[in-house]
């Protein structure tokens, strides 16, 4: 429900580099955007700051003692209540009078809020693939049956998007689309032999030579999980076979993604890599607003060059494409073992190259079933858990033995 004709906009994970980047643009457009809810889950510093600059209705800590400190610290004068864990994230995500929820928690923490906001019919922002990987089917369902509106912010998506028909009653095939071309940078490691590989440490591997994001989707793009999981969430949000999402690596990051057509064309979008161009779209559609990103210097930029991905050296690539043929819970099951395996890396605990490793061997010993529904999601999120720090652990012996 818009209030004063301003649209009432949620931002879920708004301590963050995707948050950060909304909030950004919001305030560049006071006359267009009200903030009804923040949340995250523990930075009260960065949650405070944010309440102060943008007077949301609410803001929503996860951990309770960070909700305690920012409700002892919060001037009364804001006018914003705190809230508290799951509860708090599900009023923010889905009440009547919200019309935006942008989804930028990471990780699988973000699905039901995820879920919820499509469930509640909202314009639904999303940047939190992961939920999409675990649940695409009820996550598609929801918006489907609740006439949600998928708008999809991770830039790729989002560049798909924009060179899509706009004929929301057609697949993609229908509409003449040959191919999707869903580009990669390649990451900081893409010229590093795997030996290389092997020694590089989580600063290494979160230095992103185009775009500046959270570690754990940052270690996603060194290890090209990440391209793994934007595979899946591109068959699901456009309805597209496998067979029909080429990657391609563009290691400029200026062209965000293409589509191919039947007749030869191909449509591609541009940019600069600013996350902020892809938000400002999912925010004022169908209309577009100043997003603050330079304009792209096509001079400047002189060249762009392609290159097919080497599944040899990311194995990553091949483990997300065998998890989509395997169906079923497999890709949640890839999805946690790499949260497990990136995380177990950051804290140094495992090497980069033992992240593929962890994910195919929990792949290998969790069976797979049918994802008919979130608590059946949620089950295999849990068990590929336990089995991927299991793989950790074993490779944590080994170092010590050795
Ligand atoms: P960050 O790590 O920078 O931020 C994560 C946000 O989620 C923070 O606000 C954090 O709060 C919050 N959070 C963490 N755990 C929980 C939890 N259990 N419950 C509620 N909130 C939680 O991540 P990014 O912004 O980089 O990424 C967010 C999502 O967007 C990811 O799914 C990522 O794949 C996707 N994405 C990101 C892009 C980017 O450029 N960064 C590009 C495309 C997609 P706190 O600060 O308190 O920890």
């Amino acid at each position: 429900m818009a209030s004063l004709g301003k649209r009432m906009v949620s931002v879920l994970g708004s301590t963050g580099s995707i948050g950060v980047s909304t909030l950004d643009v919001i305030g560049r457009h006071p006359e267009r955007f009200s903030v009804y809810g923040l949340a995250a889950n523990s930075s009260v510093e960065a949650m405070l700051e944010q309440c102060r600059i943008h007077k949301p209705l609410f803001a929503v800590m996860m951990q309770e003692s960070a909700a305690q400190e920012l409700q002892s610290r919060l001037p009364q004068a804001w006018g914003t209540q705190v809230l508290q864990g799951d509860k708090g994230l599900a009023k923010i995500a889905t009440d009547d009078e919200v019309d935006s929820v942008m989804a930028a928690i990471v990780g699988a923490a973000g699905l039901p809020s995820t879920l919820a906001a499509a469930q509640a019919g909202k314009t639904l922002l999303l940047a939190n693939k992961e939920s999409l990987v675990m649940a695409g089917h009820l996550l598609m369902d929801a918006v489907r049956e609740s006439g949600a509106r998928l708008l999809p912010i991770d830039s790729e998506h989002n560049a798909i998007f924009q060179c899509l028909p706009v004929q929301a009653d057609a697949t993609p095939l229908k509409q003449g689309v040959s191919k999707v071309l869903l580009t990669a940078s390649g990451g900081p490691f893409r010229s590093w032999t795997y030996e290389q590989m092997r020694g590089a440490t989580p600063d290494q591997a979160c230095a992103h030579p185009n775009w500046s994001m959270g570690r754990k989707i940052s270690v996603d793009s060194a290890s090209l999980m990440n391209k793994g999981l934007e595979f899946i969430e591109a068959c699901w949000i456009f309805d597209l076979e496998p067979q029909m999402v080429d990657i391609v690596v563009h290691p400029q990051s200026i062209i965000h993604s293409m589509v191919q057509y039947v007749d030869g064309s191909v449509l591609a979008q541009l940019g600069n890599p600013d996350m902020r161009t892809a938000i400002a779209f999912g925010l004022a559609w169908p209309e577009r607003i100043a997003s603050g990103v330079a304009p792209l210097d096509m001079i400047a930029t002189a060249r762009l060059d392609f290159e097919a991905p080497d599944e040899a050296r990311f194995p990553c690539l091949r483990l997300a494409r065998e998890s989509v043929a395997a169906g079923g819970t497999a890709m949640v099951v890839c999805n946690a073992a790499n949260e497990i395996a990136v995380a177990a890396f950051l804290a140094q605990e495992i090497r980069f190259t033992q992240i593929p490793q962890v994910i195919e061997a929990t792949l290998e010993q969790v069976p797979v079933v049918e994802p008919n529904t979130l608590s059946v999601v949620e089950l295999a999120d849990q068990h590929a858990r336990s089995a991927a720090r299991e793989a950790v652990a074993a490779f944590l012996q080994t170092a010590v033995e050795s």
